[in-house]
Parts: structure tokens; C-alpha cells; sequence
């Protein structure tokens, strides 16, 4: 017998067609599973929304995805690298504004002198904030070495999206090279988990070719790596990249909006009790973009707090929002919006993830 779509949603366990059902959702079934997602929310992180920081310190990228603005081979980009003043001074803005964390971005680089830099700005961040200061990282792929020397040095939680979880697909969005290999992006995940990071993943979705199957897919992934953390938001083209020869496959950008808030809603029923962030791309979208997410189980923002003149060149798709803002003018913007959004601040605190301190306790890491 088959199962009404809210029979569907009350479940315990869920199958890849459950997921594509409510991926695919619409009218009446699409409320649902909004109101369903938001009681799962209030219920298990509750109405609390915490701040991560975010600091892009570097548009330079040693990598060339196919879909990102700031690829290596992209020669329209002005390349900066904030000098560590720059970047100790916006952590220190974080701090004095009680943000509770930073995140720390860039392009993927692997080097010693790069591994080193970071180690240093990291003990300096801690220090600046008497260790008071959340700090997430995200810096791609590294050897297992770079991952203990940076959680040694005072990151406690990193962000390594797959972008998408089927080797096939990844492929497609990816040159065929060695820099860009799934199984090392997989195994860097595990990395992570094993040097005792709260480990975050995510994908970029209504990417060219992706189906609602290869999505329900990613859900079911992101569930079996036991992830305590997840960044995902819509594919939003560049022109100065190879993946925009295939905009004509597109899904028009406000449908990418809608399925994100729905990929959205699915893991928070999925997986109750991981952070979730609202991603910054909603907003490239609507303008109440993050806030939306929010409202239907979302519980992590980012606000940028790059120092606003180079906001413009870590440019990944178009439309990036907020790039003209300094981080005081950001500051008084979100905390109205998440208000609207019926929203409470975490201020001062880390905000872990739930997920992860029931895997301490249960003695998984
Ligand atoms: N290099 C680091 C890494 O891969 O972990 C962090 C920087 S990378 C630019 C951050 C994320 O931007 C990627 O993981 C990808 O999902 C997202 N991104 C890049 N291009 C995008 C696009 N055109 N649309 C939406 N998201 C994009």
C-alpha cells in the first residue's frame, strides 16, 4: 500500500524515492514539507540562529572547476591575498561583536609556506579572542599532517564540500586530472572526521544534467558519512567558466532557489540534529533568500566580513550579494532580517553542532 505524502514525511527512515517525492514537491505536498521541516527545527536545535564570520582571505586557486568564477584559469579576475593584519583585524571585529565564530575561506592552495600561514593565523585569532572565537575552516583538500597541524592550532570545525556525492556526475563538473579527483575529495572527508573536526560537507544544486535522483542521492550521503554540519546552495552561473557553455540545460534560477530551500527542508527531516547554514547564494537569488532557509530549517548564516573592498573579486557566480557592504553595515541588515524571520541570535556562543556532540558521546570519533 502506498503512503500519503504526509505519511511520507512522519516516517523514521526514508528511502531515495521518499527523498525524490519530497525533492519534487509541490502546491499543498510543498507546505508540508516546509511545516514539517520548521517543527523538526524548532524541536531538535530549536529557534536559534549562530554566526560564522566569514572571511574570504584569498581568491587564489590552484584548481579549475568548471563552474567556479574564481578558477585558476579564469585570467578576468583581479587576485588579492589579504595581509594578516587585514585578516586578524576582521576576526577581531567578529569578536568584538560577539559573532561567537569566524570561517576562514579561500582557493584551494597546497604548499608548506600556505599550511604554515594559517597555522600562524590561527594561534594569533585564538589568541586575540582569549580562545573565545569559534573558528571553521575551509580550505579544500590537504594531507592528513595539514589537517592535525591546523586543528592543533585552534580550528575546530571544517567545511569540504563534495558538490555532488556520484563519482559519474562529478566528473562532469570537474577536469579529468589529479587535482581534481572524487575519491581524494571523499577521503579527505574522512580525514577530517578522524582528526576529530566537526566535519561539514555539502552540493551545489540544479547544476547542468543533475536530477532529482542524483540529490535524494547526496542527502542519503551526507546521512551515511554521519556529517555534523552542512553548507548547500544553488548552482548560479559564471560566463567566465566551461560550465556556462551549458546554460540551455538550466533549470530557470528561481526554480534552483526553490529546490534548494526543499534539499533544505529534506535534510533537516533526515538528519534532525546537524547545523545546516543558510547559504549565501539564496540570497544571489532573493534578497530573503538565507532568511527563508532559516524559517524552514536552516540554523547556521555567514555573514561576510571581508574587508568590503575585495568582496567583488572573490567572485564564484554572478550576482554575488552584499559586495558593496562594509561588516558594520551587514551586522544591523541581518540581525532585522533574521527578526523578520522569527529568528534569535546565538550571540557569544559557538553554536556546535548537536549531531556532533551526540557522536562524542556515543564515542564514535
Ligand atoms: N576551495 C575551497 C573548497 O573547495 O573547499 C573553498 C572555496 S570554494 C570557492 C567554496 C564553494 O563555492 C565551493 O565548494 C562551491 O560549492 C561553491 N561554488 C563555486 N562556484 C559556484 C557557483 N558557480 N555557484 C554556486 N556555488 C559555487
Amino acid at each position: 500500500m502506498s503512503l500519503s505524502f504526509s505519511e511520507i514525511l512522519h516516517q523514521e527512515q526514508f528511502s531515495r524515492n521518499d527523498l525524490t517525492r519530497m525533492l519534487g514537491s509541490e502546491g499543498e505536498d510543498r507546505s508540508m514539507l516546509f511545516a514539517r521541516s520548521s517543527e523538526i527545527k524548532q524541536k531538535f536545535v530549536g529557534n536559534k540562529v549562530f554566526y560564522r564570520g566569514l572571511i574570504e582571505f584569498s581568491n587564489i586557486c590552484a584548481k579549475d572547476c568548471l563552474y567556479c568564477g574564481i578558477r585558476k584559469s579564469n585570467g578576468e579576475v583581479d587576485r588579492y591575498n589579504l595581509s594578516d593584519d587585514e585578516i586578524v583585524g576582521a576576526a577581531r571585529f567578529a569578536y568584538e561583536n560577539n559573532y561567537g565564530s569566524i570561517a576562514l575561506q579561500s582557493g584551494e592552495l597546497e604548499s608548506p609556506a600556505f599550511t604554515e600561514r594559517v597555522s600562524k593565523l590561527l594561534r594569533k585569532i585564538k589568541n586575540i579572542s582569549d580562545g573565545k572565537l569559534g573558528i571553521t575552516i575551509s580550505l579544500g583538500e590537504q594531507n592528513e599532517e595539514v589537517y592535525r597541524e591546523w586543528f592543533e592550532a585552534g580550528a575546530h570545525r571544517y567545511l569540504l564540500r563534495i558538490e555532488s556525492s556520484n563519482p559519474d556526475f562529478y566528473r562532469t563538473i570537474h577536469p579529468q586530472d589529479d587535482l581534481h579527483r572524487f575519491e581524494r575529495r571523499l577521503e579527505s572527508l574522512r580525514l577530517l572526521q578522524k582528526t576529530g573536526y566537526q566535519t561539514g560537507t555539502g552540493v551545489m544544486i540544479g547544476l547542468p544534467g543533475q536530477t532529482l535522483a542524483h540529490l535524494a542521492d547526496d542527502l542519503l550521503f551526507i546521512r551515511d558519512l554521519d556529517i555534523d554540519m552542512v553548507g548547500m546552495g544553488p548552482y548560479i552561473e559564471h560566463a567566465n567558466t566551461p560550465l556556462a557553455s551549458r546554460n540551455n540545460e538550466l533549470i530557470p534560477l528561481l526554480d534552483r532557489f526553490d529546490l534548494s530551500l526543499k534539499m533544505v527542508a529534506s535534510l533537516r527531516i533526515l538528519i534532525k540534529d546537524i547545523n545546516i547554514a543558510a547559504a549565501t547564494a539564496l540570497q544571489a537569488i532573493d534578497p530573503l533568500g538565507r532568511e527563508k532557509a532559516i524559517k524552514i530549517g536552516a540554523n547556521i548564516i555567514m555573514p561576510n566580513i571581508t574587508p568590503g573592498m575585495y568582496r567583488d573579486s572573490y567572485s564564484l557566480y554572478e550576482n554575488k550579494p552584499c559586495t558593496d557592504d562594509s561588516a558594520e553595515d551587514c551586522k544591523g541588515c541581518l540581525e532585522a532580517r533574521l527578526n523578520l524571520a522569527d529568528a534569535d541570535i546565538g550571540y557569544g556562543e559557538w553554536g556546535d553542532s548537536p549531531h556532533f556532540a551526540l557522536r562524542n558521546a556515543k564515542g564514535d570519533i
